[in-house]
């Protein structure tokens, strides 16, 4: 026995260590989080640092692990791009408030699979509830139920498999797509690329994911072109088979106007999904509603907690009005996982493609409870008033154009320059800039075919002195045109 243990010993981290470097881990995390503002936003180091620090070959016999948390510290932490900094105003935020991140030490140290109602009923039975405290935070009807998945972009090919399956009564699993009908999605040209992938995936093809121009201050699809999409794939023989709407679009924010594409789909029996991956969060918030306004009419909606609402990543949440069709999709279940003699209980992963699942709504009722809908209702009205104010006040800079005003907290801009036919190359001179001094971090996008710069507040941590930097430093580029 005394063998066996002293070789486990070496191997394995004794039980009893783990409390030694679970201090110490902890310790790192304290101290890490609350410096976080002396670290460059993102990282600084050039491709192929991290890689050749490691060793070519793995080690054959076992090494301290205080060795190896010093590395990490020595050899990882440069490389990383700090997702938590408060002046992280890049791509959307992916927030670790610390007591979701507490929730998913908790959930780890269990290491429970809940693919199954029976392998975990606290995480299925959990998971169901968070869903409902989110849809009456959110105001949705009590209708939807819902499913917590890894990602967004698995929650939109979920929507998308449900869309090809119900507009072909069931049969494309079987039987496939070949000598069938064109099926047609409809979607805003704005939508993200995860949609685009969707309709890969699930075999529809890209040709027939049909981008409709958007219009009007908020850059919702054009609802009479929609219209005449449809019409047009009818009369060519074509299968309309669903339409993907979006809230707050990833390059800047634009809504689709889902009341009334909402109707379009119910008079054309079109299955409705709503990609609110950002923004859904900030609909805790009663006063943003009007973004979304018609959305008791979709079919499903995916929101990402991951993103603003302070989950620790991978958290999206996908409300379903009538979950049966997800699940006529997507169920199979051979003899190996039926559940023998119980009644009455739900198996989340009929709903996703995924048959594995963790326990993901441990750190959403752990925050929740922790921060109170209040405290989260609270950060996220901060973030879009502070956007605003950031905007307001860029707008009286020299130099600089707003290209599209704020939606919640977000907003894009460029430099301009007096006379110069290069603005595109001189705003991507001036975003590498600013991102190499690492006192913010904004990343491009698009606008018009235009080279842009996005602006998007959401790191949990942010203080309106963040903002102060970030003004402080678009300023002094935009002063430096100047010269
Ligand atoms: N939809 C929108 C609007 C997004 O902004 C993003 C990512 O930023 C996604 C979908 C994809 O999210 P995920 O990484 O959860 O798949």
């Amino acid at each position: 026995v005394l063998k066996i243990h002293l070789i486990r010993k070496g191997n394995f981290m004794d039980w009893d260590d783990y409390i030694e470097f679970g201090k110490k881990a902890l310790h790192w995390g304290s101290n890490y989080r609350k410096s976080i503002r002396n670290y460059p936003v993102r990282s600084q180091l050039e491709p192929g640092h991290v890689y050749n620090s490691i060793p070519d070959l793995p080690p054959e016999n076992p090494e301290k692990l205080d060795d190896i948390f010093e590395d990490f510290k020595t050899k990882i932490i440069p490389g990383i791009t700090h997702w938590q900094h408060p002046r992280f105003f890049a791509y959307f935020p992916s927030n670790a408030a610390p007591a979701s991140v507490f929730a998913e030490m908790l959930a780890n140290t269990m290491g429970s699979q809940c693919m199954l109602w029976q392998t975990s009923p606290a995480a299925t039975e959990l998971e169901e509830k968070i869903i409902d405290w989110l849809r009456i935070g959110m105001g949705l009807p009590s209708g939807f139920k819902g499913v917590i998945q890894d990602t967004a972009s698995s929650a939109t090919l979920t929507a998308v498999l449900t869309m090809r399956e119900k507009s072909l009564d069931w049969t494309g699993n079987k039987t496939g797509l070949s000598g069938r009908s064109k099926l047609r999605i409809y979607a805003s040209e704005e939508v993200h690329s995860s949609i685009d992938r969707a309709i890969w995936f699930s075999g529809i093809g890209e040709d027939n994911l049909v981008r409709i121009p958007v219009h009007g201050d908020l850059r919702s699809m054009d609802p009479e072109l929609l219209k005449k999409a449809i019409q047009k794939d009818k009369q060519d023989g074509h299968m309309p088979a669903g339409i993907i709407a979006a809230t707050g679009g990833t390059s800047s924010g634009s809504c689709d106007n889902i009341s009334v594409i909402a109707d379009i789909a119910a008079k054309e029996n079109l299955y409705l999904h709503v990609d609110a991956a950002w923004a859904g969060s900030a609909m805790i918030c009663s006063e943003y509603r009007y973004l979304w306004q018609g959305i008791e009419k979709a079919d499903s909606i995916v929101f990402n907690p991951h993103k603003w609402l302070g989950a620790q990543f991978d958290c999206s949440v996908q409300f379903l009005k009538d979950p049966s069709i997800q699940k006529n999709t997507l169920s199979i279940s051979p003899e190996y996982l039926k559940t023998k003699g119980v009644d009455g209980i739900t198996n989340l992963s009929d709903y996703t493609i995924q048959l594995g699942r963790r326990f993901r709504s441990l750190k959403l009722w752990f925050l929740i409870r922790s921060e109170g809908m209040s405290g989260l209702k609270k950060v996220i009205r901060n973030h879009v008033k502070w956007t605003e104010n950031l905007h307001d006040r860029m707008k009286n800079l020299s130099n600089v154009e707003i290209i599209t005003p704020p939606i919640l907290s977000l907003f894009t801009f460029r430099f301009i320059k007096n006379g110069s036919s290069n603005i595109d190359e001189i705003n991507e001179k001036i975003l590498a800039e600013i991102n190499n001094e690492g006192k913010i971090y904004l990343t491009p996008t698009k606008v018009k075919n235009n080279y842009v710069i996005r602006f998007t507040a959401g790191t949990f941590e942010m203080e309106e002195a963040d903002i102060e930097v970030a003004y402080n430093c678009i300023r002094e580029k935009s002063e430096s045109l100047n010269k």
